[in-house]
């Protein structure tokens, strides 16, 4: 049996992005119908380490004073990294205002300011697919609701439904400007506990942050109050995956405060460690939050981002539905405010993030040790700093033996300021990201010669340029006489794209609906599958090359080559666990 609704605006989600979007709307008198997979009593309840930083400037929309019950610990002022490699522990300041809160409370209060704005909220409705016009155009969604499916009718879509949303997997934006150059890569999957204490600990004016064994993850404890502590850990999604529960777990005895704990809470999720989307909007659709990359991609914090945009892409479909055009242009000052507001920071500091995945974890510390906790603190949170002369060489005498790393961040530090000086220009129409994402990649591609790391996104690498550029896999499909006639150079592009589309593809479709350990080989083996897929990128730079012998070097090339051929390798043993 099939229902069908119609409202002016659906939001998918009702998280922290859906719910401000939701109240941003209905405020302004439009017809709101929030969909949430989860039940009533259990919506608001959202996996994450509860630290609440500059609630002060959140958008106005939902009044601070409705929130600031869920605040349950306001005396948080500083970070403490303990780096047992070093034997050290770094206190750095927190610049502005920082709570920490109680989670499911905080996402209770958002619920409610959204529904009194006048959002109607449909629990229990699990969206499934997207509905889009013959132009592509996204007129609503199809979702299902005890095992009823309804089908939802609107002039937009507002994505807030959070990291790997289903909703970009259904739909076609292939004709649009709307960003999906997405892997898991680009996501960190993290676990939390609450855990109650017997005693009260001595750090619960600070946010407490571990390295894990690797340097892409790091363990946290955060004080919701002297006595209930958030304790949790994550890792980047390149990496080898770990076993968070059991991590935790080993962390957690080894520290006498947690003697006697008991754990009353525990939730896992994906979250995007990533520049923000390129864009967020096609025709009739926005996405917002976690579901557009909109977290700051070293520390793991997206409330804000997911507060602002949400507002943002509310506004949005006020003047759009008002103006009776719902089309990419009239959705794109969207994009400009996110970008403004802080997109630009974000896309610097994931400049950082790049770079600690090509650095040794006991080189890592080694330079946060070294560094000025002030000047870690500013890069951190703005994605830039400065350092005086003085300061210069206090940091050179304390970091000996790190030298090398030092100048590798201070190199870095320089593209990263290069990036947001490119997002700075974010262009003020669809026609001109083209443009704009060309000399962002060019200055990307630095950022991979001068830190080591692999490629984040694949249009980032010019060869990835030259290979779209020339792809005839459509052709090579449907056109025989093209197949017959091919050249080996573009015969190995469309096998290249194929299986970069293939892998995409499958990870999105196999990263849902499955245990954490399936996940975890599943991980495994795209992580692998995509090394394949940079050393088919190579063989074809190398066939193009070899036509063009000034740009090839084959240096370049034969370590390439060594390193894929171990991936290729670790890929036919991922292959092996997931069947077996
Ligand atoms: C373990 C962990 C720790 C974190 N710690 C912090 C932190 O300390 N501070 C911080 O600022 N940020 C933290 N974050 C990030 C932060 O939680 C997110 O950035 C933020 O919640 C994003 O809000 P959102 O509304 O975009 O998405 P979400 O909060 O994820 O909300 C998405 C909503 O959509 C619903 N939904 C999903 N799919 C569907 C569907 N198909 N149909 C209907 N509904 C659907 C979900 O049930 C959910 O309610 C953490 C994240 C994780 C995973």
């Amino acid at each position: 049996m099939s229902t069908a609704y119609e409202c002016d605006v659906i939001v998918v989600g009702a998280g922290t992005s859906g719910c401000y979007a939701a109240a941003t709307a209905a405020d302004a008198g439009l017809d709101v119908v929030v969909l949430e997979r989860k039940t009533a009593d259990e919506a608001g309840h959202i996996a994450c380490g509860d630290a609440l930083k500059g609630a002060d400037a959140f958008p106005d929309i939902i009044p601070r004073s409705q929130l600031e019950p869920a605040f349950t610990n306001t005396g948080v002022d500083h970070g403490r990294f303990e780096i047992p490699q070093e034997d050290t522990v770094l206190d750095i300041p927190v610049p502005g205002e920082l709570a920490v809160i109680d989670r499911l409370e905080f996402g209770k209060r958002l619920i409610g300011a959204a529904t009194d704005a006048g959002a109607s909220f449909k629990y229990d409705t699990v969206v499934q697919d997207v509905l889009q016009a013959d132009d592509h155009t996204v007129t609503g969604v199809r979702a299902t609701h005890n095992n009823t499916v309804r089908t939802y009718k609107s002039d937009i879509v507002i994505d807030g439904a959070g990291a790997l949303s289903i909703l970009q997997d259904k739909a076609e934006f292939s004709s649009t400007s709307f960003d999906t150059n997405v892997t898991y890569s680009q996501f960190c999957s993290a676990y939390r506990e609450i855990v109650e204490v017997p005693e009260p600990v001595e750090w619960d004016d600070a946010l407490v942050f571990k390295p894990t064994e690797r340097a892409a993850g790091y363990l946290w404890y955060f004080p919701r109050t002297e006595t209930t502590i958030n304790a949790g850990l994550g890792f980047q999604m390149t990496e080898e995956p770990m076993n968070l529960v059991e991590d935790l777990a080993r962390d957690l005895r080894t520290r006498p405060e947690f003697e006697g704990a008991t754990v009353t809470d525990k939730l896992g999720a994906a979250l995007p460690t990533r520049r923000p989307y390129d864009s967020a909007v096609a025709p009739g659709f926005m996405a917002v939050g976690d579901a557009a990359g909109h977290v700051n991609p070293t520390t793991g914090g997206g409330i804000a981002g997911a507060a602002f945009s949400g507002r943002y892409a509310g506004e949005q479909a006020v003047s759009a539905i008002s103006s009776g055009d719902v089309g990419e242009a009239s959705l794109w000052e969207y994009n400009e405010r996110v970008m403004d507001r802080f997109g630009t920071r974000y896309a610097g500091l994931d400049v950082y993030n790049i770079l600690s995945t090509s650095i040794e974890v006991d080189n890592l510390m080694g330079l946060l040790a070294a560094l000025p906790g002030e000047k870690l603190a500013e890069a951190l949170y703005s994605g830039t700093t400065s350092f005086g002369v003085g300061l210069i060489l206090k940091t050179i005498r304390n970091s000996f033996g790190y030298w090398g790393e030092i100048l590798n961040f201070y190199r870095t530090k320089n593209l990263a300021d290069e990036v947001m000086t490119q997002y700075n220009d974010y262009p003020s129409r669809p026609s001109g990201l083209d443009g704009w994402q060309a000399t962002r990649n060019d200055i990307m591609d630095n950022i991979y010669d001068v830190t080591g790391a692999d490629p984040k996104y694949w249009e980032d690498r010019q060869e990835w340029n030259d290979l779209a550029a020339c792809s005839r896999w459509t052709r090579l499909r449907f056109d025989l006489d093209c197949f017959l006639n091919f050249h080996l150079v573009e015969f190995w592009d469309n096998l290249t794209q194929f299986w970069i589309k293939l892998v995409n593809k499958l990870f999105g479709l196999l990263s849902r609906d499955c245990s954490l350990t399936w996940r975890f080989n599943k991980i495994l083996l795209f992580k692998h599958a995509k090394r394949v897929a940079n050393f088919m990128m190579r063989i074809a730079c190398f066939v193009r090359h070899f036509h063009n012998p000034d740009r090839f070097t084959i240096y370049y090339h034969s370590k390439h080559l060594q390193m894929t051929l171990k991936h290729i390798h670790f890929f036919l043993k991922s292959v092996y666990h997931v069947i077996c």
